[in-house]
């Protein structure tokens, strides 16, 4: 018999992770190394150090040890706001009529509102530790900004933000809640670095991407005494911070009983899906256990789909190291659409060797569904999801209605990374009936690929 099954799952603080799990230990095919981009030789760490921080460049290139002890500063400051619920969407099973059971795990119950908060505290810290004084970023939708300016108020560690303009003017509110933990924010592009002035003046009136706020926040740690860059996402240091969303979630499993068959996230640079799936990819590598893998994106935004798996820049200034990742060129700018978190041309190295190697499957969804996914779940759930998050909603709910249908009885578990109350205009638009779906042709994806580095 199999345990009564709460509706929420909070592990206690001592069942709590201690030490972050690096997948790529467990992995057959690494993913290939970072190039730096004159050379096109392997990045060392000494390269490596002068970008980011010492410790955190030797994540980076961390592809032996499966575990990595978490500090006790960032277990301390975890306990803030972990564990996050795993939570059985009770509400939203009854609703679909579906035999599936279908789990969530929740990581937008903190101010910054998704789980970008659990990276944030770990680049921080070791920036900290290093006797830096602040550090610079990038931020789209702002999620990033914000989880980054909370952590270094907390440390008492400087903060610069290169946030995209057309968020930066469409989300006021963001920028203020950053301003309030003490950041400096700046809209990208701007007129404070040189490759900021380079792009104003190429493409006039431009309303900024990630690729370039990327490069401008580059630019100013790389100028500064004392300072260094931290990104987001897509890095695999990154991914393996936000493992601790898997191994919460794998022990809750493993504590009830609960066997996902299913497990799904959405990928923008791939870091939460990345996090929530190691641990059991970790179990699939190792021959333990068998799981279907779903990495979900936007239509708009297709990387794994439909880009190529190639060694790209991950900025448009090409100042950063080359990658090699499912990508649709660094010159990709993708429509406007309202999950700004989606809007990255590339993908985690970690997740797109997975990709490849078949390990993992890709979907890729049109806005209008996505957001007509939301609503539904908001509905019967009460959450009211960041429109990232909701990519998986509406993959899972197409799953539990499969099940409807053939009468499987899978069990499903999603990553519900984030909340939307920053959001608002994009339901506007949906709730208005003003929304578009937007999906890039062959030729604007090939015209884009065609400026591919070449790397022999
Ligand atoms: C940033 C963000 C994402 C996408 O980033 P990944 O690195 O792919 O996880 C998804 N959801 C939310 C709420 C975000 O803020």
């Amino acid at each position: 018999m199999s345990k009564e099954i709460p509706y929420k799952i909070y592990l206690e603080e001592t069942e709590m992770p201690k030490q972050w799990y690096n997948v790529r230990a467990d992995m057959k095919n690494k993913p290939a190394p970072l190039l730096n981009p004159a050379t096109h030789q392997p990045m060392t760490i000494d390269e490596l150090s002068t970008v980011f921080c010492r410790e955190l460049a030797e994540q980076e290139l961390n592809t032996t040890d499966p575990y990595i002890d978490i500090p006790q500063e960032i277990l301390d400051f975890y306990k803030m706001y972990r564990p996050s619920p795993l939570v059985r969407a009770y509400c939203l099973e009854k609703a679909l009529g579906t035999p599936a059971k279908i789990y969530y795990k929740f990581e937008g119950n903190n101010t910054s509102g998704s789980h970008k908060l659990n990276s944030a505290i770990a680049q921080a810290y070791y920036a900290k530790k290093q006797g830096l004084k602040g550090v610079t970023t990038e931020t789209g939708a702002g999620q990033w900004g914000t989880a980054l300016s909370m952590a270094c108020a907390y440390l008492g560690l400087d903060c610069k933000v290169y946030m995209v303009k057309v968020s930066y003017e469409q989300k006021p509110f963001r920028r203020e809640v950053m301003r309030t933990y003490g950041a400096d924010v700046t809209p990208s592009p701007s007129n404070t670095t040189n490759i900021g002035r380079q792009i104003l003046e190429k493409f006039p009136g431009t309303t900024g991407s990630l690729g370039c706020a990327i490069s401008e926040a580059v630019e100013v740690a790389v100028g500064t005494e004392g300072y260094r860059y931290v990104l987001g996402s897509v890095l695999s240091q990154v991914l393996l911070h936000q493992s601790v969303i898997g191994l919460e979630a794998m022990a809750a499993c493993d504590k009830y009983d609960i066997k996902p068959d299913m497990i799904i996230g959405c990928a923008g640079g791939g870091s939460n899906l990345g996090g929530l799936i190691s641990p059991f990819m970790g179990r699939k590598l190792r021959g333990e256990a068998d799981y279907e893998f779903i990495a979900v994106e936007p239509a708009s935004c297709p990387s794994l789909t439909r880009g190529k798996y190639a060694y790209d820049f991950c900025d448009t200034g090409r100042v950063c190291p080359l990658a090699k990742m499912y990508t649709l060129g660094s010159g990709f700018i993708p429509s406007a659409n309202h999950a700004g978190g989606l809007r990255y041309h590339g993908m985690s190295s970690v997740v797109s060797q997975l990709y490849d190697d078949g390990l993992i499957t890709a979907r890729s969804v049109e806005q209008t569904s996505v957001f007509k996914a939301a609503e539904q779940f908001a509905r019967v759930e009460g959450i009211l999801p960041a429109p990232e998050s909701s990519h998986a909603i509406k993959v899972a709910i197409d799953e539990a209605l499969k099940c409807k249908e053939t009468g499987e009885e899978k069990t499903i578990l999603f990553g519900l990374t984030g909340t939307g109350y920053f959001d608002m205009v994009a339901y506007q638009k949906y709730n208005d009936g003003e929304m578009s779906d937007y999906i890039p042709t062959d030729e604007e994806i090939a015209k884009s690929l065609a400026q591919l580095p070449v790397v022999e």
